[in-house]
């Protein structure tokens, strides 16, 4: 879809507002004020984003802190999801994008290991990439980047084609 990426994470993000009140969680996001109109599959990355924010959220005990951060650079979307919860153990890492994959120190939370291998299953169809990086007790941190199509670059064709049309009737009513 042809989308203002900026204002749709903006509103996104600004959904898991009232979650981090209730939860005593400090939430920070930050994201440029320009506007990016691209086209781009937001059902996935809302998807991706949901999960990866509702995860932090999960994860993350009451009087923690969440930030969200946003750029772009090079047509590249970049998104950092950084908690302060309980951490993945170095050796689970590798494990968790795996389907139906929970770590078992942390089974006495809800869920059913789906969410982080829908995540990489889509990052992957928009041609991107997520990292993650996490410390046991101490946090994670996700870093997501994902390809997008500025509409500046796709608008110049469809002009072009329009001016041929135009020299093309003024052609035939002469
Ligand atoms: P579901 O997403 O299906 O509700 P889930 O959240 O347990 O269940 P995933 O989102 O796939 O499953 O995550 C897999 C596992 O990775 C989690 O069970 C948890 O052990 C670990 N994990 C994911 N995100 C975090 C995080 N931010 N902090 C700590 N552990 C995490
Ligand atoms: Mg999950």
């Amino acid at each position: 879809q042809e989308v203002d990426l900026n204002n749709f994470l903006n509103q996104l993000v600004a959904s898991f507002e009232s979650l981090a009140h209730s939860k005593h969680i400090i939430f920070k996001h930050s994201q440029p004020h320009t506007p990016h109109f691209a086209l781009f599959d937001t059902d996935k990355l809302e998807k991706i984003v949901t999960n990866l924010l509702s995860n932090a959220f999960k994860f993350t005990p009451e009087n923690g802190r969440i930030v969200i951060k946003i750029d772009y650079s090079d047509n590249q979307l970049i998104v950092q999801i950084q908690d302060s919860g309980i951490g993945i153990e170095e050796a689970r890492l590798p494990h968790i994008f795996d389907r139906f994959y929970q770590v078992e120190e942390h089974n006495n939370y809800e869920g059913t290991g789906i969410g982080l291998a829908l995540v990489k299953e889509l990052v992957d169809l928009l041609q991107g990439t997520i990292e993650v990086s996490s410390q046991k007790g101490v946090g994670t941190r996700f870093e997501l980047v994902l390809p997008f199509t500025p509409l500046e670059k796709l608008s110049n064709p469809v002009v072009q084609f329009e001016r041929k049309v135009n020299v093309d009737e003024s052609l035939i009513s002469a």
